[in-house]
């Protein structure tokens, strides 16, 4: 099956730089028999004499040659010397008396006027062909553009064939209960008989549901080369462009190629573009272009004849904005949530993007399964990728685990940029800042495991105090909260402690610690009492997948001032906390950080041995 791409358009320019060239050939061509340039040298210096002198020497036969041209005169005597002249410029040969047919002397009169003539209106012809060319040239290109903009309702949907898509449930890692709702998806496309003989609905529309990079795209694939079927895809933004109509009108050729290529598979990404809430509800709504293109994909769904093999498969990351109407049944009533990868799917994915790369024998997936939580499986084969380029700078024979290691903590954050220069005592601010982070965060308990402290800068940051979750975790204590504020405020207590002053390095810090604390009091009914376990604020939607929606306030004036309070008091607590663990370790502190100072990264375990005076493994 051919791509539906139209085939792309000539170049035309050939055209053009073929009268370009065309043109400049011509011009050297006169310029090179430009009479000016042809025998002139040996009259240089003739000396002049006047024209009546000339007509003298005509009539006494002293001359062999005169040669004319324009108003100048040039003669050879007989005894081969050369003179010139100037003739009136209206005088011609037999005015002149030139023209005695009894005379031997030869009379050349240089036709220049003519040459002239062609020399001077030799631009105008050129501009004139340019011209003509460039319209040729420039109507070409419209007539194109027009027959685009005739091709334009048709789907730009890209078509593999069934043969073609490559990929398979094995090849992707873990996402086991999203694959097992897909099974029966590919049953439906095999066997259809099986179902509609029995009186069940094949499902028309499934719609995968999850975070950027989890894989949704992969596993529509998945499905359709494990059905053996064709696999159209678009992307939701492909639908729509600038006039209105198009969209809705390449909704209904990509259903029609659909239906005449059943058992398919219709694969929509990121169908939010088109999908959004209709009616002006939330943002962005009352788009014209995006209400027609839905609807058309609505129409199109619902007229799926009961034996019309068609499965609609679309992927969102935002499906709280999604149009109802989508969801009901008949539509895209199946769901299917796929959540960032747990420990073992990690794993899993590693392992599965090591196998087209050559590794050490020795590589310990799970160590690296264990530093990525939170990660998606994009960023996973972005560490693999970034793994296996560590190795070929290093030259290693295969992908080590150090250059798995490396390649986590770029991933992570951000790549190291040694070449930025710190003053020396931005360093030592920099230096106290992480180790206030590092050593706050190592003493409050439900702070996750300290994993690196680094004074090398990376990305935006100057430095970094890294701590890893040492598990998945999915819900979250009111002491973890106050914990994470208060080992953010760490940096910034110790740069007021041991400098006295406080530096802009901590903004982030503090707009962390502020989101978590206004999180508790508005989302998690963590406030005060005067707070209560009441929620504020509505949002335009649900929070989903980390994605804050827009809110609005739907509380007094005087709870929001109970808010800020709650805010301005929680903060003013975990610094007080923050500050009181820093003053009791304050010579440790001191000899962490000229140490941090010296060797600019420190581990985990360096920093344990230092702070607890022991050997030990960290808290678990
Ligand atoms: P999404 O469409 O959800 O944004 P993609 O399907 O485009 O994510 O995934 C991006 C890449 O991440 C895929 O090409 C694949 O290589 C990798 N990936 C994501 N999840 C997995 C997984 N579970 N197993 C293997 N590879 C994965
Ligand atoms: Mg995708
Ligand atoms: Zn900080």
């Amino acid at each position: 099956m051919a791509p539906a791409r139209t085939r792309p358009p000539k170049n035309r320019s050939w055209l053009l730089s073929l009268l370009l060239f065309g043109a400049l050939v011509i011009m050297s061509l006169f310029s090179l028999t430009n009479p000016e340039r042809i025998g002139d040298k040996e009259f240089t210096n003739a000396p002049e004499v006047s024209i009546s002198e000339i007509t003298r020497g005509y009539n006494a036969g002293a001359f062999s040659k005169i040669r004319v041209r324009d108003n100048k005169v040039f003669v050879t005597t007989i005894t081969g010397a050369v003179l010139q002249s100037y003739k009136e410029g209206m005088d011609t040969v037999s005015q002149l008396g030139w023209n005695d047919p009894n005379n031997t002397t030869i009379v050349e009169v240089e036709n220049r006027e003519a040459q002239n003539m062609l020399l001077s209106v030799l631009p105008d012809i050129l501009f004139l062909i340019l011209v003509i060319g460039g319209l040729i040239w420039l109507f070409r290109g419209i007539a194109r553009s027009q027959s685009n903009a005739m091709s334009f309702g048709k789907s730009r949907a890209r078509i593999a064939d069934a043969t073609q898509v490559k990929t398979r449930f094995n090849n992707v890692a873990g996402m086991e209960e999203a694959k097992e709702d897909l099974v029966e998806v590919v049953d439906f496309l095999k066997n259809p008989k099986k179902y509609t003989s029995i009186g069940a609905k094949i499902p028309k529309g499934v719609l995968l549901v999850g975070a950027p990079g989890t894989g949704k795209t992969l596993l529509a694939r998945a499905v359709a080369g494990e059905a053996g079927v064709p696999f159209f895809s678009i992307a939701g933004s492909e639908f729509v462009e600038m006039f209105v109509g198009v969209g809705a009108s390449r909704v209904r050729d990509l259903f029609a190629k659909a239906k005449r290529n059943a058992p398919c598979i219709i694969f929509i990404d990121e169908i939010d573009a088109v999908g959004r809430q209709r009616g002006g509800a939330g943002f962005g709504g009352g788009h014209d272009e995006r209400e027609q293109t839905l609807n058309q994909i609505l129409t199109e769904m619902d007229g799926f004849e009961q034996d019309t093999n068609v499965i609609v498969m679309a992927a969102t990351n935002r499906p709280d904005v999604l149009d109802r109407a989508l969801l009901r049944p008949g539509r895209f009533d199946r769901r299917i949530f796929i959540d960032k990868p747990d420990l073992e799917a990690r794993e899993k994915i590693l392992e599965v993007h090591a196998q087209n790369k050559k590794m050490d024998t020795k590589v310990d997936y799970r160590a690296i399964a264990k530093k990525t939580v939170g990660l998606a499986g994009a960023d996973l084969e972005n560490i693999m990728n970034e793994a296996a380029i560590f190795a070929a700078k290093r030259k290693h024979k295969g992908v080590t685990q150090q250059d798995m290691d490396d390649a986590v903590e770029k991933v992570a954050l951000g790549p190291e940029k040694r070449s930025r220069k710190l003053s020396e005592k931005e360093k030592q601010i920099t230096a106290y800042h992480e180790m206030g982070h590092a050593i706050v965060g190592y003493l409050c308990p439900e702070s996750d495991a300290l994993h690196k402290i680094s004074i090398v800068s990376r990305g935006g940051a100057l430095g970094v105090t890294w701590f890893l979750p040492q598990e998945d975790q999915y819900t979250t204590s009111k002491a973890k909260f106050l914990d994470e504020i208060c080992g953010l405020l760490g940096g910034r207590a110790a740069e007021a402690m041991v400098f006295g002053e406080i530096t802009t390095g901590a903004s982030n810090d503090l707009e962390r610690a502020s989101a978590i604390a206004r999180g508790m009091a508005m989302r998690y009914g963590m406030g005060d009492d005067d707070l209560g376990m009441v929620t504020y604020g509505e949002k335009q939607g649900t929070m989903f997948l980390g994605v804050d929606p827009m809110t609005t306030r739907n509380y007094s004036e005087e709870l929001a001032r109970h808010i800020d309070e709650f805010v301005k008091e929680t903060i003013e607590k975990q610094y007080a906390r923050a500050l009181g663990m820093l003053k009791k370790h304050k010579a440790k502190l001191e000899k962490l950080t000229t140490i941090l100072l010296k060797t600019e990264t420190m581990s985990e375990e360096e920093f344990i041995e230092i702070f607890a005076g022991k050997k030990r493994k960290a808290k678990s």
